[in-house]
């Protein structure tokens, strides 16, 4: 195990730095090592921060840089029980340093913070002063490295007292996502998944993925999976089939859903409940007819494969069958007083009314008592609420999130890209089918981005476009 403790130039990891480290190594044996050192961060230390930690400014110029410690702390660190304070921000601010040094630094963490919670949860208060004063601990300099580290190691000891070996080791494969982990699965797969955006995909014995599934926290959420809690029969049974996990990260949520979309299309994983082609969705588009001398509109069912979403003229409803179709559009129909017969549902003998006006829910166009042309222009109301949006810019767009352009057409996701090369070989591989739940998500995500640019002309679009166009 180490306890590792840091003192910063402030709360943020991606832009603060490390000033000290303090790290106290305890091996199987239960031998002891102890090493610390000042880190000059390479910026200022805000005043109220010197003030707190007595870390000061003159104090760090001298000292090393993390890249010339980098070294020193992986191997110290390394296959270790990283334990620590509110362990995520210790945690988080190493991997950042490794990080900017082009170094993927991973380890399995322990949290004292929650450690304490879940072993004392008739305290409140689980901060480090709170536990010095709870268990007798002894602390020398609070707020530095070294000694706060000492102090976890000393929490520890008391633990190991206090708590029965078989509760404590519970506690710790709980918290550490051990517990849980399944026993058939490579355990180095628990310390690399990353706690950041991306798609998982699960695997059996071969190369199919038994389901895929998005994650705002990989770790997290494929922990879920194997989690007491989630212990369902049907979770269950596929946890116990999966032999490999792979995953994709990505910049943020938006990419991860669309990323999700596109192998559940295209694997089609028989764990996920989406499993419906995008061949077979359809949707009602309004057709010409002609009835006697009047004019007016009747739908017809479209393949959403046959259209060109790009420039579709309007479309209303996008439904898994021909079926749901046919049965939603009965019910808007209905709840409308439209006449079935006319709208081409139902068939009665030529000049009959339909079996809708003999119980008042056909207001008659049927029989001559309402006008085509009035009947169509209800038609065409009802349906406004079902239609489909239609694709607003002039051809392909790129839409950012984080370091990434997603390339959208046609209420399509072609993919993610890093510069203009990627971008023109997502072109050249075309668009794929169009699909539901990529359509959905990007009807609720794009006006959230606020503006995408054009690839054809460079040019920027805001979202949501002005009503006008
Ligand atoms: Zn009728």
């Amino acid at each position: 195990m180490v306890f590792v403790d840091l003192e910063t130039t402030g709360a943020t990891g991606t832009v603060d730095r490390i000033t000290e480290i303090g790290i106290v190594e305890v091996n199987e044996e239960g031998e002891v090592r102890e090493w610390s050192s000042l880190v000059n961060p390479q910026t200022p230390i805000p005043g109220f921060i010197q003030g707190l930690t007595g870390i000061t400014d003159e104090m760090v110029a001298g000292a090393p840089t993390f890249a010339e410690l980098a070294e020193e702390v992986l191997s110290r660190l390394h296959g270790r029980l990283f334990v620590a304070h509110n362990a995520r921000f210790d945690y988080g601010f190493l991997k950042n340093e490794f990080k900017r040094l082009g170094l993927d630094f991973k380890a399995s963490v322990l949290c004292t913070v929650k450690l304490s919670r879940q072993l004392y949860p008739q305290h409140s208060k689980h901060n480090l002063d709170a536990l010095v004063e709870r268990h007798g601990l002894h602390m020398p300099a609070r707020h530095r490295a070294l000694a706060d580290a000492a102090v976890l190691w000393q929490f520890w000891q008391v633990l190991q007292r206090q708590i029965a070996p078989d509760q404590l080791q519970q506690a710790v494969s709980q918290l550490t996502g051990r517990s849980s982990w399944p026993v058939h699965l490579d355990p180095a797969l628990l310390e690399a998944l990353p706690e950041h955006h991306g798609v998982y995909l699960f695997y059996g014995d071969n190369d199919l993925p038994l389901y895929i599934g998005k994650a705002n926290n990989l770790r997290q959420r494929v922990l879920s999976h194997f989690s007491a809690d989630h212990r369902a029969s049907k979770e269950m049974n596929l946890s116990q089939q999966v032999r490999r996990v792979e995953w994709i990260e990505t910049e943020g949520e938006m990419g991860a859903l669309l990323k999700e979309a596109q192998l559940i299309k295209q694997w089609q994983p028989i764990h996920n409940r989406r499993l419906r082609r995008s061949s077979e969705l359809c949707t009602w588009r309004l057709v010409p007819m002609r009835k006697g001398d009047e004019e007016g509109l009747q739908p017809e069912l479209a393949w959403a494969r046959d259209l060109d979403w790009g420039q579709q003229d309007a479309v209303y409803g996008l439904f898994g069958s021909q079926r749901d179709a046919v049965k939603t559009l009965r019910e808007i129909a209905e709840s409308a007083q439209l006449c079935l017969v006319t709208l081409g549902l139902d068939k009665v003998p030529a000049g009959r009314p339909c079996f809708g006006y003999q119980v008042h829910a056909c207001s008659g166009v049927c029989v001559g008592q309402e006008s085509l042309a009035a009947h169509s222009a209800r038609l065409q109301t009802v349906l406004s609420d079902w239609q489909v949006k239609t694709w607003p810019f002039d051809g392909p767009v790129m839409a950012r999130e984080g370091d990434s352009w997603h390339v959208l057409d046609a209420w399509c996701y072609l993919g993610s890209a890093h510069n203009q090369a990627d971008v023109q070989a997502l072109l050249r591989q075309g668009r794929p089918a169009f699909d539901k739940d990529t359509y959905k998500i990007l009807v609720s995500w794009l006006p959230k981005l606020g503006s995408v640019i054009s690839v054809n002309d460079g040019e920027v679009y805001s979202v949501p476009l002005p009503a006008s166009s």
